[in-house]
């Protein structure tokens, strides 16, 4: 067979999707299993039980023994609790059983899993429930069923609950003013999205002489190899054999999972890639990127490689995101984000842009914190894409036609006047307005949003609860003003124009990486939050949480408990760096100088004697310069040391955030400037571990 035609027979062997599902299950069962995704309602008992055998059967021929309900904790990982099919029989015997109960229900000891404080120790126990909107499939010889997680008193626990309560609302609110634009035949729009996710790939032999790669994801510290990513040589560059193998492999098991990898290619950083997947509905997308990161790491390991995940493994070359691609879509195959062709299709096309524009604005501090975390800050607003400042690029094509609805200027040079919504078509749009700024944070292209702030490592979930719920306010604020209106397009004109006018200063097409965009989104009022410690403690500013509880998406109580996770998350990453970072000078670093420099002055002291008279300039250099670093290394590393052993005792959870931030972290860099100092001047084979050079250049 020859290799694509392998792909289709490949494709989803290891999901029960509806083809497998057809096949195992009646048919009554699939439509009453279809009737509850439309309606949002639970199956009925025997429904699940004879789903739940169905997928046993499936699971058993495809050399399942397990099954496992699979849900996503506010780790950010993904978590499983295998139990095999086995049930006992009479006369000793074994069964392979699976029930309804089994499928809808499980319950895991989950009182390990950060809960905020939601779930008071004395019902330490959460549940977990399927998710029949995703399907199941078989990862390891065990059947994995996507479920929600949540307390026992109905709070979510998890990164998937709240995601599917904002899908609903912006479904709810489309469909309302979908409705407003004469559209009977849409019953449910849906958030898409397509994750753009970069990786870096090294060796897994250098990977493991390095503590703080197999501790913290990222190295500490690491001199700027002689050639980074200065000739733009790597970007889409031929991928080199090994790679290329990795690639392989992990399309086809990704493919078998049932996940659309499409496009791969080398990233700007030497080392660094990237893998996209074909978009899907969000809650999809986001199970599938979940996967997708798991996947990563297991095949890499297969080809002696380690995929690297992190937002920011080498400083001084490309940090890792991931670009969030979003849209809704209508089960019609409509996107609501493509420009129309008709003067009414234009107008909806134009009031969802303005609801999204209206929503980027107000809500700019709660997207910011969505992505906020240890790990991102070494990217967002730190020299590279993208700064930290949230702003929209749409591109010259649509930045003139609301400069038109603004300002009544002209949209186009031939009609000498200004757009009339629901009147006038628009002018041609192209799919692919790219030169594509790709400083910006948040940028239309062509159909769809494109939110490039996502960490490489990061669930999507955050983010796109975030858009989905903000879009769902926004439309929320139309349909309000629309529904009833005596003069509809004269109204909708209105609103867009207000809306467009009162939150086009989050509208910018220049370069954001530019130190004059910071002093012009100041004088904007754009919300500039450098880091995580500025960031996240806006996560509960009161107008955001005001739109997840309208929209049914947190209680206040859930959203605390997020923000108390994420401020914990913060401190914790950064304490185990710093403790890294101590242990790797302590054990390598000093002992590495000391070693060289007693190298250094034994061959001094050699070479006065066999050679009197002859200087020895070079090794009296740099045994002076070390020694001057290494009590330099000393004292610094002895003030972080101390900064970590000493934190605050009594300190708020968001002292405790600017502590970690402002001091922390602060003396680790400075104790890495040191190392890295260092390293330029100690020999190779004094130096205690593989260096940028060996780690970017060896695959
Ligand atoms: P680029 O790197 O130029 O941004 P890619 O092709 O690598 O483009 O990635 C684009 C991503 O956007 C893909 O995952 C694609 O499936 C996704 N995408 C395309 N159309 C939509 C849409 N309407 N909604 C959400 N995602 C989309
Ligand atoms: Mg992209």
């Amino acid at each position: 067979m020859k290799e694509f035609e392998k792909i289709p027979s490949l494709f989803g062997v290891n999901v029960f999707n509806e083809t497998a599902m057809a096949k195992y299950v009646s048919c009554d069962a699939v439509v009453a299993w279809k009737q509850c995704l439309k309606d949002g309602t639970s199956l009925q008992l025997d429904t699940a039980n004879e789903i739940a055998e169905g997928m046993k059967n499936w699971a058993i021929e495809h050399g399942a023994t397990h099954f496992t309900h699979w849900f996503q904790p506010m780790t950010g990982f993904t978590a499983e609790k295998h139990d095999s099919f086995i049930s006992p029989a009479p006369g000793g015997k074994a069964i392979m059983e699976f029930r309804g109960k089994e499928l809808v229900r499980g319950e895991p000891d989950a009182s390990s899993f950060p809960s905020g404080g939601l779930r008071a120790t004395f019902e330490a126990r959460g549940y977990t429930a399927w998710d029949p909107t995703s399907f199941a499939f078989i990862k390891d010889g065990s059947l994995c069923i996507p479920t929600v997680f949540c307390s026992y008193s109905g709070e979510a626990l998890d990164k998937k609950t709240p995601l599917l309560r904002s899908m609903d609302a912006v479904n709810r609110q489309a469909i309302r003013v979908l409705r407003l634009f004469g559209d009977t035949a849409t019953k449910k729009v849906t958030a898409s999205v397509g994750p753009e996710q970069e990786y870096f790939l090294v060796d897994k032999q250098l990977y493991n002489q390095r503590e703080d790669l197999k501790l913290c994801g990222r190295t500490l510290f690491g001199a700027k190899p002689p050639k980074g990513q200065e000739l733009d040589d790597h970007y889409f560059g031929a991928i080199k054999p090994r790679v290329a193998a990795f690639m392989k492999d992990l399309d086809e098991e990704l493919w078998k999972l049932g996940v659309y990898s499409k496009t791969k290619h080398n990233e700007v950083a030497p080392a660094q890639h990237e893998m996209a997947p074909i978009f899907t509905d969000a809650n999809t997308a986001c199970d599938h990127n979940q996967l997708a990161m798991e996947t990563m790491k297991k095949v890499a390991d297969r080809h002696g490689l380690v995929c690297l995940l992190h937002e920011k493994p080498f400083a001084g070359v490309n940090g890792s995101g991931k670009h969030d691609n979003w849209s809704l879509a209508t089960d019609t195959g409509k996107n609501l984000f493509a420009p129309g062709k008709t003067p009414s299709q234009n107008a909806q096309f134009l009031l969802f842009l303005a609801a999204f524009i209206k929503g980027v604005d107000e809500y700019q501090e709660l997207l910011r914190s969505t992505v906020a975390f240890a790990g991102n800050d070494h990217r967002l607003g730190a020299n590279e894409a993208p700064p930290a400042i949230i702003s929209i690029f749409l591109g010259d094509e649509l930045h003139q036609i609301i400069d038109s609805i603004t300002e009544g200027t002209d949209y186009v040079d031939k009609n000498k006047r200004s757009l009339q919504i629901g009147v006038d078509v628009l002018p041609h749009i192209p799919q692919d307005t790219t030169d594509r700024n790709r400083t910006s944070p948040v940028a239309f292209t062509g159909n769809k949003f494109e939110f490039r702030m996502p960490g490489s490592s990061q669930s999507i979930s955050g983010p796109n609860i975030a858009l989905n719920t903000i879009m769902a306010e926004e439309l929320q604020w139309f349909a309000d003003r629309l529904e009833g209106s005596h003069d509809f397009n004269g109204d909708l004109h209105n609103l867009i124009r207000q809306a467009l006018t009162e939150h086009k200063r989050i509208i910018f097409d220049g370069n954001g990486y530019d130190e004059s965009w910071v002093v012009e989104a100041e004088k904007r009022g754009l919300a500039n939050l450098k880091n995580s410690a500025e960031a996240l403690p806006a996560y509960i500013l009161q107008k955001n949480i005001d739109l997840f509880t309208h929209h049914g998406v947190f209680t206040p109580g859930e959203l605390m408990a997020r923000h108390e996770i994420h401020m914990e998350n913060y401190c914790k990453i950064i304490h185990i760096e710093a403790q890294t970072l101590v242990d790797m000078v302590q054990h390598q670093i000093l002992n590495a100088a000391s070693q060289y420099t007693k190298s250094l002055c034994d061959t001094i002291l050699a070479k006065k004697q066999a050679l009197p008279g002859i200087t020895c300039r070079v090794e009296e250099a740099l045994a002076e310069s070390i020694s001057h670093l290494t009590n330099d290394l000393l004292e610094r590393y002895t003030e972080l040391k101390t900064a970590v052993s000493t934190v605050p005792a009594q300190a708020s959870a968001e002292e405790l955030l600017k502590y970690y931030h402002d001091v922390v972290f602060d003396d680790m860099n400075k104790v890495r400037a040191i190392i890295d100092h260092l390293e330029t001047l100690v020999a190779s084979d004094f130096w205690p571990v593989p260096t940028y050079y060996d780690l970017l250049f060896s695959v």
